[in-house]
């Protein structure tokens, strides 16, 4: 991956452009795991490491008709919650780390969802990345959600050099507006299965082509189109 350098000032003047322009582009931005609750959200993070959101939303269909609080996880056999996520894939690790959640939220926090950061990553299979979904898109709270799609992006468009999650994370919370970062994460999962794809991104079809440097550099006029 090309490294490429552009200032922290120069990323803050364009970071809302590329924001805005991004949003017009995809109207209908949100994320993509269907849930109706932050308990059900919770639950669905869980699953989706390794895992797509469309295979995640099939499965916790059938799944959260069966068993719908955290005490009917605790309750039920673990092989029997390992059936029904078995298609996620690290099924016995999941809904290891799904049960032993559910056991705290009922311990530490009467059954509901924290709404802390601190809270919500103490819980087993809970990171950064899914915390920042629900404090997002359940609290109000705006969070850089770093995953595949955003560390690709990110280092192309400039706005960080680094693969580390956290490091990411936190070079975007200096350049991006807060009040975009949960958008503007969910922008950057859009745009890249759509255009900066990771075999050969549309740059020439791209709408912030003229706000970003990777077309310009070899590895960019190696793969993009
Ligand atoms: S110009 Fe190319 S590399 Fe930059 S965001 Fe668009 S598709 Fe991705």
């Amino acid at each position: 991956m090309a490294k490429i350098k552009i200032s922290q000032a120069a990323n803050r003047e364009r970071a809302p452009e590329i924001y805005r322009r991004l949003v017009a582009e995809y109207p209908d931005i949100h994320c993509t795991l269907d849930y109706h609750s932050p308990f059900q959200l919770l639950l669905m993070t869980i699953l989706a490491a390794q895992c797509t959101d469309a295979r995640v939303n099939i499965v916790c269909k059938d799944l959260f008709k069966k068993y719908k609080k955290p005490q009917d996880f605790v309750d039920a056999p673990l092989e029997d919650i390992e059936k029904a996520i078995h298609s996620c894939g690290f099924y016995k690790n999941k809904a290891k780390n799904i049960v032993a959640t559910c056991g705290i939220l009922l311990e530490r926090h009467g059954g509901e969802v924290p709404r802390s950061m601190e809270e919500l990553v103490v819980l087993p299979g809970v990171g950064r990345k899914t915390s920042n979904v629900i404090l997002g898109e359940c609290f109000g709270v705006p969070g850089v959600i770093v995953d595949t799609h955003c560390t690709r992006l990110t280092n192309r468009m400039g706005f960080t050099k680094s693969q580390d999650a956290v490091k990411i994370e936190r070079d975007l919370m200096k350049v991006w507006p807060k009040e975009t970062w949960t958008l503007f994460s969910h922008c950057m999962v859009f745009h890249g299965r759509a255009v900066c794809t990771a075999r050969s991104p549309k740059c020439s079809a791209c709408c912030i082509r003229d706000l970003c440097p990777f077309p310009d550099t070899k590895e960019g006029q190696k793969i993009a189109k």
